[in-house]
C-alpha cells in the first residue's frame, strides 16, 4: 500500500522550460538551442544543482567563457527565475493527496538560490512532510545516495513510496530500491496515473 508520495519539482510542480523562456529575448531558435546546451545543460549548471557552485560565480564563469554574449547572459541570469511558475493542476493533486492522508516529500535537483526563491513565493512548498534538495544536500539525482538519503532521513519503506519525476533516468534508481514510480511526461495525465495505482479514488 502506498503511503508516501515523493515529488520532483522541475516540470512536475514547477515549470522549468528554458526554450520557451528564451523566446522572450530572441526568435533565433538555433541560438536558443545552443545557449541551452552551453548554459543549462553545462557542467557548471550541474554544479549549481549539486550546491558546489553559486549562481553569482556561475554568471561570472559564463561571462568569461562567452564574452561576446555578455548581454544575453546577463539578461538570462537576471530573469531566469521568472520561468519557475507553479504547475497548478499538479499542485491541486498534491493538496488532495495531503487531504487523503498521504505523507508527501520533495526529491529534487534544485539550485539553492532558486529553492529559496520559490519557497518564499509559493505557499504550497510548506505542504511537505520532508524534502531532499540537491543543492542543500550536495548530492544529485541519479546518484543512488540521494534516494537512500530520502528513505533513511524520513524512515520511508520503499515499497510504500511512490516517486514522480519527468526524467526517466531519475526514476531508475528509485525503482531499483523498490519504490513505485510515475514518469510524468508532458502528455501524462498525472491524475489518471494516480488512479491506476489506487492512490486517488476511482470516482
Ligand atoms: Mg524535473
Amino acid at each position: 500500500m502506498i503511503k508516501n508520495i515523493i515529488f520532483d519539482l522541475g516540470n512536475v510542480l514547477i515549470n522549468f522550460k528554458p526554450y520557451e523562456f528564451l523566446l522572450r529575448f530572441t526568435n533565433d531558435k538555433e541560438y536558443i538551442d545552443q545557449f541551452i546546451s552551453k548554459v543549462t545543460r553545462s557542467k557548471t549548471w550541474l554544479e549549481l544543482d549539486r550546491g558546489t557552485e553559486s549562481l553569482e560565480n556561475a554568471r561570472t564563469i559564463f561571462l568569461s567563457k562567452y564574452p561576446q554574449e555578455k548581454d544575453f547572459i546577463e539578461q538570462f541570469f537576471d530573469q531566469w527565475m521568472d520561468m519557475l511558475a507553479p504547475i497548478e493542476e499538479n499542485i491541486k493533486i498534491l493538496e488532495e493527496l495531503k487531504e487523503l492522508g498521504y505523507r508527501t516529500y520533495i526529491l529534487s535537483n534544485y539550485i539553492i538560490e532558486a529553492f529559496s526563491y520559490v519557497s518564499s513565493k509559493y505557499s504550497f512548498l510548506s505542504l511537505f512532510n520532508g524534502q531532499i534538495i540537491s543543492g542543500v544536500e550536495k548530492v544529485i539525482k541519479p546518484e543512488k545516495a540521494i534516494y537512500e538519503l530520502l528513505l533513511s532521513r524520513y524512515n520511508l519503506v520503499p515499497e510504500e513510496s511512490l516517486f514522480i519525476d519527468d526524467i526517466l533516468f531519475f526514476l531508475k534508481p528509485a525503482k531499483k530500491l523498490g519504490m513505485k514510480t510515475i514518469w510524468n511526461r508532458p502528455e501524462t495525465d498525472l491524475r489518471e496515473e494516480l488512479k491506476k495505482l489506487y492512490v486517488l479514488p476511482q470516482n
